[in-house]
């Protein structure tokens, strides 16, 4: 059994603002349960102290200017065994955990998250108030990015661990905060924490940190040079042998055919007929016409230039005269949005759009499509196409990042071995996602040959569990080269 503090910014359920609560929020509690002893560390925000019940004061700090605690509770839900660094004069805040309400950065973000790191380091390392120490900090973004620098400063402790969620973040802050935050003066360097002038929290992680990652094999390739480096290209390329991808799970209970509450209908590898009634339900929701035999292509996505809705759109006359239908939900750009709607309205009764956030409306078209386009330009990891082979409708992605990783293209060869699971294409422009749509509405033509597609990514294992152990095998390699 492997110590581990996990430092994060946020976790589901009790505060999230993007996809690393949802990790935070899984991934602890698949480690424990896979018989890990994994702790969370996480900042007192309004709905952190609100959230949890009974809370111990485990240490008080009396040696810093204002008054900071270390509490231990319960994660809801899980039980994960979660430490909160309350500390009111920083996270009892009006507005979200990093912005206030007027979504303007906190001014003294680096003082906030450099006390989350700071303590997460002490906790690491030998002169931690607590009897439980980690053998393993992991560390989660910009956020806890000053962690490993301040173990290696102390003299170390624990193995760490960082993880890039986002790299479009990095946490820079004007140099003075060096000092201002007590950092040796001889780290702010090119090998160090300093990023062209700047303080970088993200940067100080990948630099000190003994091992990294991040949430997909491929993209952990496409890290190291430009333009997806995002000016850290050099420094992930040089660590290149310490870079691991693991692929993130997915809420295999919330997403789950067989026993799904948004659906009209169940289905499962057992039978396949009820997905069948969710197009029809689909079709009639949408306005699109009942028709059992057209292929209906759905998308779900932010719509942004990163999803490549702009190459769907260039194509999608074209797959609806050729019989297609379209389902997309989305919101995003107002000038992606309105040419969503401007296609939906050219084709009434063959393409539909549905402008907004709608959970449920996002599990009936993984559900009730035939076929799911994900085109992203990148993609770190990417959800919707785990969501959709689990529901047995063959997604269709750009060979990018997570997208890459995780659909088994439909070639001879894998479609012989029975382990292909979607369609892939390598550029990304209109030309090659059209011809990869006829490709598939080729297969989709011979129903034998589309039913165990759709069966082989049903049984795919998208599990947080699956991931759990790609992440105990690398604290384990660590820990050995220690
Ligand atoms: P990203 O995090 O870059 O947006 P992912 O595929 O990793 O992309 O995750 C997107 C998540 O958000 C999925 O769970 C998807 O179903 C959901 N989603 C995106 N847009 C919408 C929408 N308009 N309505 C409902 N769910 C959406």
């Amino acid at each position: 059994m492997t110590r581990i503090l996990f430092a994060t910014s946020e976790a589901r359920p009790l505060v999230k603002t993007g996809g690393l609560a949802d990790v935070s929020g899984a991934l602890p509690a698949a480690l424990c349960e896979i018989g890990e002893d994994c702790r969370l560390l996480l900042p007192g925000y309004h709905g952190v102290l609100g959230g949890v019940e009974g809370a111990r004061e485990l240490h008080r700090f009396d040696d810093l200017p204002h008054p900071v605690r270390l509490l231990e509770a319960d994660m809801p839900d899980s039980g994960v065994a979660l430490h909160i660094l309350d500390a009111p004069h920083y996270y009892l805040r009006e507005g979200g955990p990093y912005q206030d309400a007027d979504g303007a950065d906190h001014p003294d973000n680096a003082e906030r998250f450099g006390l989350l790191s700071r303590v997460a380091a002490l906790l690491a390392s030998p002169r931690s108030p607590l009897a439980w120490r980690p053998e393993v900090l992991h560390c989660n973004d910009w956020q806890t990015g000053l962690a490993p620098a301040w173990l290696k400063f102390a003299g170390g402790g624990a193995r760490s661990l960082m993880t890039v969620h986002n790299l479009a973040f990095q946490g820079i802050f004007p140099a003075d905060w060096v000092a201002r935050l007590g950092l040796p003066p001889e780290s702010f360097a090119v090998e160090g924490l300093e990023y062209y002038g700047n303080l970088s929290f993200l940067k100080a992680g990948l630099h000190y940190a003994d091992a990294l990652s991040t949430v997909s094999p491929s993209y952990a390739e496409e890290i190291q040079s430009e333009p997806l480096g995002m000016g850290l290209q050099g420094l992930l390329a040089r660590r290149r042998a310490d870079l691991a991808g693991i692929v993130n799970g997915i809420d295999t209970a919330y997403w789950n055919p067989r026993c799904d509450p948004y659906l009209p209908c169940s289905y499962s590898v057992r039978g396949l007929s009820g997905k069948k009634r969710c197009k029809a339900a689909l079709q009639k929701d949408l306005n699109l016409e009942a028709d059992p035999a057209a292929p209906l292509l759905g998308m779900v996505s932010r719509l942004t230039h990163q999803k490549g809705v702009d190459l769907v759109l260039e194509i999608a006359d074209r797959l609806v005269r050729d019989g297609a239908q379209l389902a997309i939900l989305g919101a995003g750009e107002a000038g992606l949005e309105a040419a969503c709607r401007a296609l939906a309205q050219r084709h009434a009764g063959r393409a539909a759009t549905v402008i907004g956030y709608d959970e449920g409306l996002a599990h009936r078209i993984e559900a009730g499509a035939d076929l799911f386009l994900m085109p992203s330009r990148f993609e770190p990891c990417g959800l919707n196409q785990m969501y959709s082979q689990r529901y047995g409708t063959p997604p269709l992605v750009h060979a990018t990042g997570g997208l890459r990783d995780t659909v088994v293209d439909a070639t001879p060869e894998n479609l012989a071995a029975d382990t292909a699971t979607g369609f892939v294409f390598e550029a990304a422009t209109a030309a090659a996602l059209q011809a990869t749509v006829q490709r598939a509405l080729a297969l989709y033509g011979d129903a034998a040959a589309w039913k165990r597609l759709q069966l082989a990514g049903m049984r795919r294992d998208f599990s947080w569990e699956h991931s759990a152990r790609e992440y105990r095998a690398l604290y384990r390699r660590m820990l050995a080269e220690d």
